[in-house]
């Protein structure tokens, strides 16, 4: 069994716990942050900032994320950031491009939203007075307000997945990256179909969330292909049409945990920690599991954390 050690910030950590989020289980030992699942890899975080994988893909895995610590036999080195084929130009931030980004794949509640959005040389300085900006930095109501702007103006194409058929795709054994990848081709594809005069794209910027040969492998896209797609993570500080993208995402998603709140009588929080789990526990008393199901990714630890509360709960009364 292979393992390798990392050791990083804090930041880097609460990165990766996100991108494990469905894989996350429900028990973590001592000292422990979270324990996730993966590809036959088993992830533990500490409090210390230590992550550990161990299993088949180990390296592979922890090579996602860059540097160790250690330097003996079970550990991988410090890497730079992965260099692909698919790396944007150095002039990338001036050119006409469709970027895309996707919004609730490490929230238990909600639907995975995806969003290709198209903004042109010509579009650039016009999409920078709307605001858009790396949607980290921006508050749910600014989102709203650009989002808004962006509609109308640029090119986009929006994809969501709902809860019902994201579950049933799971429980087929279907991976997140899957159908995240094929969220993205399909988005992409529409909004292409949307431009004039396509042979004005420069190339399309996809916000890396796995590795190109896999992208292509599960989309069965040559990657040759014209115009040539980009990957790099972090991609909404390379280009406003990925920035454009993920704040168009985020304000679909947004909408719909609106939607759901109403039908479950319960305000729904983001993400998947305690409150969530807390929501979810209060939803199932108010309605049923079944009920949970239909608004939540049930593979999630939060189904089981929430089932407990619930237990916990019934026997108080
Ligand atoms: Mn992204």
């Amino acid at each position: 069994m292979s393992n390798a050690v990392l050791k990083l910030t804090k930041h880097e950590i609460n990165e990766i716990q996100k991108a494990y989020q469905p894989y996350i289980q429900p028990k973590t030992p001592q000292g422990g942050l979270f324990v996730a699942k993966v590809n036959g890899c088993t992830i533990t975080a500490y409090n210390s900032g230590k992550i550990l994988f161990q299993g088949p893909s180990a390296e592979q895995e922890a090579s996602k994320w860059g540097a160790s610590i250690d330097k003996s036999k079970n550990t991988i080195e410090k890497k730079a950031r992965k260099k692909h084929a698919h790396l944007p130009p150095e002039n990338v931030s001036s050119l006409s491009l469709i970027g895309s980004d996707e919004v609730g794949t490490g929230d238990f509640f909600g639907p995975i939203t995806v969003v290709a959005a198209y903004v042109s040389k010509e579009n650039l300085s016009l999409v920078k007075e709307y605001g858009v900006k790396d949607s980290k930095l921006l508050k749910d109501p600014q989102i709203i307000e650009i989002a808004k702007q962006l509609v109308q103006t640029i090119p986009y194409s929006l994809m969501v997945l709902p809860n019902p058929k994201y579950n049933a795709l799971q429980s087929k054994g279907m991976s997140q990256g899957k159908m995240k990848a094929m969220l993205h081709e399909q988005a992409i594809s529409k909004v292409m179909a949307k431009i004039a005069d396509p042979s004005e794209v420069d190339g399309i910027l996809i916000d890396q969330f796995c590795e190109p040969d896999v992208y292509f492998r599960h989309t069965k896209k040559s990657p040759n292909q014209k115009p040539r797609i980009y990957f790099e993570t972090k991609a909404e500080e390379l280009h406003l049409s990925v920035a454009a993208a993920s704040i168009i995402a985020r304000y679909a998603f947004l909408k719909k945990m609106d939607e759901l709140s109403e039908i479950a009588g319960v305000t729904i929080p983001k993400g998947a920690g305690p409150i969530v789990d807390e929501a979810a526990a209060k939803i199932v008393m108010r309605h049923n599991v079944d009920f949970l199901k239909e608004i939540s990714k049930s593979h999630f630890a939060n189904t089981q954390k929430a089932l407990k509360l619930v237990n916990q709960k019934r026997k108080k009364q």
